[in-house]
């Protein structure tokens, strides 16, 4: 059986990513700090079937017998937590992914990376491919989480011309479903605990920014497609999987509230310094690489997320 380690593996998407592995008959070892994530969310699986490590990756990983691939998915990703969690984010990005490099070296094993499209930072071209180098304010908010995500990004770079390794490196766009915390700070948790709470929806600026939702199944299938594709096609390549369907944060609103059976109303909240004013991926590469495309609808993947938000908040109740 083939040993996959997943960092972050206790979080929303390593979580899921988790499921697909097992799935896929890998032996699965987690090496999460549940700073964000919960073991809550593994807790489906038999336990005899899975090695959950509390482990920070900012140390070395621990000694392994054989690993044949690396998921580095660890990271804190709302950007609620950019500032309260900065220095923390930073370094689980560099020493963590030079950690998680490391421990692929040792074993010869295959290495994917979770980057972002916060590489892109504001972008001024649009929809963003891969060759577009991005517009980050290094000196922002936001900067401990970009930066350290495009330092990850030159780090696989360093690793692979000089050791030849095979390193994918993945830039995810807003993914949601199940298994968010409903406390994460995300626009999507954020939306759904106030809808089904009857709390108001808290819309940030005039909500004429743009993202691109796209549902975990469809995010973790083109993951993995990416990380099984033969070397030849995918070491050391840079791939975009999100959705590209385009909608204003305020769109967002109007559809939660069409979704979710609620008074709820909608309020404006100030706009956060550097918050992204578009976002869609072009994923013409995932496409033809990997024959990936993602296929749930923004209605339909939020139908499937709010029974485990209800779920959620009625234990917290
Ligand atoms: P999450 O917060 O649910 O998961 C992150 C996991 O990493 C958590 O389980 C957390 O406990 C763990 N972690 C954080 N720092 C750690 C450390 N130093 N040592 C060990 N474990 C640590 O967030 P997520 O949305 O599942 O994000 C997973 C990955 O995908 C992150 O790398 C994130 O940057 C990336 N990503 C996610 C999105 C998205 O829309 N969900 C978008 C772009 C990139
Ligand atoms: N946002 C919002 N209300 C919220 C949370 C977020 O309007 O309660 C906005 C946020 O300002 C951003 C978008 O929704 O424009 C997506 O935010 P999120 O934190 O989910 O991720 P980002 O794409 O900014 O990393």
């Amino acid at each position: 059986m083939a040993h996959a380690v997943v960092t972050g593996g206790s979080g929303f998407l390593g979580s899921h990513l988790v499921d697909t592995l097992l799935d896929d008959k890998y032996r699965v070892t987690v090496l999460d700090n549940h700073g964000s994530g919960r073991p809550a969310n593994l807790a489906h699986i038999e336990p005899s079937r899975l090695n959950v490590r509390k482990h920070d990756v900012r140390e070395p990983f621990p000694e392994f017998d054989d690993v044949d691939v690396v998921y580095h998915m660890a990271s804190r990703a709302s950007p609620d937590d950019f500032d309260s969690h900065a220095v923390e984010i930073a370094l689980t990005n560099s020493e963590g992914t030079k950690n998680a490099l490391e421990c692929a070296r040792e074993h010869d094993a295959r290495t994917v990376i979770a980057s972002t499209s916060e590489v892109y930072g504001n972008p001024e071209a649009h929809p963003q491919t891969e060759e577009y180098n991005g517009n980050v304010n290094i000196r922002g908010p936001r900067a401990p989480y970009d930066e350290s995500k495009r330092f990850a990004e030159a780090l696989a770079v360093a690793y692979r011309q000089r050791y030849g390794m095979d390193i994918r490196t993945v830039r995810i766009f807003n993914t949601y479903g199940p298994r968010m915390r409903p406390d994460d700070g995300r626009v999507v948790p954020n939306f759904l605990s106030q809808a089904i709470s009857g709390d108001d929806l808290t819309v940030y600026g005039d909500g004429s920014q743009t993202r691109s939702f796209c549902f975990v199944s469809d995010l973790i299938e083109g993951i993995r497609r990416f990380a099984d594709a033969p070397a030849e096609d995918a070491a050391g390549e840079v791939v975009n999987i999100g959705n590209t369907h385009e909608i204003t944060i305020r769109e967002l609103a109007d559809i939660v509230l069409e979704v979710v059976d609620t008074d709820s109303e909608v309020v404006q909240k100030p706009l956060p310094q550097d918050d992204p004013e578009l976002r869609c991926p072009d994923i013409s590469k995932a496409r033809e690489m990997l024959d990936w495309e993602p296929e749930i609808s923004i209605s339909d993947g939020l139908e499937r997320t709010i029974p485990y938000f209800e779920k959620q908040l009625s234990l917290s109740a």
